[in-house]
C-alpha cells in the first residue's frame, strides 16, 4: 500500500490552501470562543475572529509559548467541555514542568489516521506485525503508532518499553516486521540481539518507525544495517498532537507535514519573523483540526527547515528536515554552540556506535567538555597506545569540525546505561551553580 489516505497525501497544493483557510477561520473562532488565554491575546492585539481570513493572515496572530502551557496548568488551554474530552496524555517533561494535553473521540481519529499515514509510508499493510516499544503511558509514542497500526488494519504488538531481551524473543517468535521505538532504543534492540546471538536474518522486521527525539543519518545506516531494515523518521510532541505530525515516506528525503492537519511555519527564534522556504530556523506548528487542545502558531524550540519541493513519492505536502535538536539542546562551550548531534555525527562517522554522554563542567571560570564514548564491541584491545591515538583523532575532529576542545574519553562497551525511552546524551554540571 503506497498511501493511506491518497486523496488527502497528494492533494494538490491550491486545493490544500483553500483547506488550511477554511479550516484556520473555524479554528481561531472555536480557540476565541472556548479559551481565555487565546482571547485575551488576540484582544490586546486589537484582533477579531473576523480579521483571520485565511491562511494569509496567520502571521497576525500571537504566538503560544511553552510557558503558556505551563502557566494554565492543567486544563486552562482546553476548548472543550470535560465531557468531551476521553483521553489525556502529558509531555514526558524533558525539559521541565510537564503539561497535560486532551483528545476528543474525533482528535483521536485524526492522530490514528495521521500515524497510519506513516506507517503506510513505511510500506506497512494489514499483513504486518507493528512491534510497539514506544512506552504506553502518559508519554504519546506508545498510543499513537498502536492507534495507528489499528486504524491501517496491521497487528498491533503493544510491547511497550523494557525487558529488552523478551522484546528480541518476541520479535523471533511473533514474527515482528514493522518495529516502532525511540532511535537510541533501535540501537539498544540491536545491541541485545547481537549479544543473545540472534542475528538480522533470524528476524523478520523489514522496517522501523523511530522518532521522539533526534538522531543522525549516522545513526540511521547503523541501525539500518545492524536490523536489516528501513529506518523511518517520524516527528511529533505532545503539545501539537504526538506523534504522526510529519512522516517519512520510501525517499526518506525529510518528514511530510500532515498539512491537512497543521500548519507549519519556520521564523527566526530571535526576533520572531517568519523565514522563507530553505532557510532553518524554530518550527512553529498551528493545528487546524484539533478540537480539546487546539494550539495557534505553538512556538516548538526545534530546529529545522521545510521545502515545498517536489517528492518522488507523489505526496504534496511539504517536508521538514529532521530537527537537528532543540534550542533548550544546544549547548556553549566557550562561546561556541553545538548540539548533541553533530558530535554524534562525528562519532558515528569514525565507526563508533551511538552510545556517547557528553559532560559539560565549569573549572576556573572555563567550561570544560568531556565526550564520552563506548568502543565499539568489535574492537580489539591490543596496546593502550591505539587507544590514545584513537581519542587524539576524535578530539582533533571535534576541535577542526565543530571548533570545541573536548577531552575524549574511550569507554569499554556498555558502560553507558541505555534508556528505554528518549536517550540522556548530555550532563550539563554547570546548570547546578546558575
Ligand atoms: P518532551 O517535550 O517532554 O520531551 P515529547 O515526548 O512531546 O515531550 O517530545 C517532543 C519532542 O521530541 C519534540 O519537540 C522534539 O524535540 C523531539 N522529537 C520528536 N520527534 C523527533 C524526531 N523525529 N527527530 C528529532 N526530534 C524529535
Ligand atoms: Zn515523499
Amino acid at each position: 500500500m503506497r498511501y493511506f489516505n491518497e486523496k488527502a497525501e497528494t492533494m494538490p497544493r491550491e486545493e490544500l490552501s483553500i483547506l488550511q483557510s477554511t479550516l484556520l477561520c473555524q479554528q481561531i473562532k472555536h480557540v476565541y470562543d472556548n479559551v481565555e488565554l487565546y482571547r485575551r491575546r488576540m484582544d490586546e492585539k486589537g484582533i477579531s475572529p473576523e480579521d483571520i481570513k485565511g491562511i494569509e493572515d496567520l502571521h497576525k496572530l500571537p504566538f503560544t509559548v511553552k510557558a503558556d502551557l505551563r502557566d494554565t496548568y492543567p486544563y486552562g488551554m482546553f476548548a472543550v467541555p470535560m465531557e468531551e474530552v476521553i483521553r489525556l496524555h502529558a509531555s514526558s517533561g524533558t525539559t521541565g514542568k510537564q503539561i497535560v494535553v486532551g483528545y476528543t473521540k474525533d482528535d483521536i481519529d485524526i492522530w490514528s489516521e495521521i500515524c497510519a499515514r506513516a506507517l503506510a509510508a513505511a510500506g506497512a499493510d494489514k499483513n504486518d506485525m507493528v512491534h510497539v516499544s514506544y512506552g504506553f503511558g502518559l508519554f504519546t509514542g506508545g498510543f499513537g503508532l498502536y492507534n495507528g497500526s489499528e486504524k491501517l488494519g496491521s497487528t498491533a504488538i503493544p510491547v511497550s518499553s523494557g525487558n529488552t531481551q523478551r522484546q528480541v524473543t518476541i520479535f523471533k517468535d511473533f514474527g515482528s516486521t514493522v518495529l516502532c521505538s525511540t532511535p537510541s532504543y533501535a540501537m539498544h534492540l540491536a545491541e541485545t540481539m547481537q549479544s543473545m546471538g540472534v542475528r538480522k536474518e533470524d528476524i523478520s522486521l523489514k522496517a522501523g518507525i523511530f522518532g521522539a527525539e533526534p538522531w543522525t543519518e549516522e545513526m540511521r545506516r547503523k541501525i539500518e544495517e545492524m536490523l536489516g531494515i528501513k529506518a523511518y523518521d517520524i516527528y511529533g510532541l505532545t503539545e501539537v498532537m504526538g506523534p504522526g505530525v510529519s512522516y517519512e515516506c520510501k525517499y526518506q528525503c525529510g518528514m511530510h507535514v500532515n498539512e491537512d492537519h497543521f500548519i507549519v511555519e519556520v521564523i527566526d527564534p530571535d526576533t520572531g519573523k517568519v523565514l522563507p522556504e530553505g532557510e532553518t530556523g524554530e518550527l512553529v506548528f498551528t493545528s487546524l483540526t484539533k478540537k480539546a487542545f487546539p494550539v495557534i502558531r505553538y512556538r516548538t524550540r526545534d530546529i529545522g527547515k521545510i521545502t515545498k519541493e517536489k517528492c518522488t513519492c507523489g505526496r504534496t505536502f511539504l517536508r521538514m528536515t529532521k530537527p537537528m535538536g532543540r534550542t533548550d539542546d544546544m549547548l556553549i562551550i566557550r562561546g561556541v554552540n553545538v548540539f548533541p548531534s553533530q558530535i554524534e555525527t562525528v562519532l558515528v562517522e569514525r565507526g563508533f556506535y551511538t552510545a556517547y554522554q557528553i559532560v559539560v563542567d565549569r573549572v576556573d571560570n572555563s567550561d570544560t567538555c568531556e565526550v564520552k564514548v563506548e568502543l565499539p564491541p568489535e574492537t580489539s584491545f591490543e596496546t593502550i597506545g591505539d587507544l590514545e591515538t584513537i581519542s587524539r583523532n576524535v578530539s582533533e575532529a571535534l576541535k577542526s569540525l565543530l571548533g570545541i576542545v573536548a577531552k575524549v574519553t574511550l569507554l569499554e562497551p556498555n558502560s553507558i546505561p541505555r534508556s528505554e525511552g528518549k536517550a540522556v546524551r548530555v550532563i550539563d554540571k554547570r546548570k547546578l551553580y546558575s
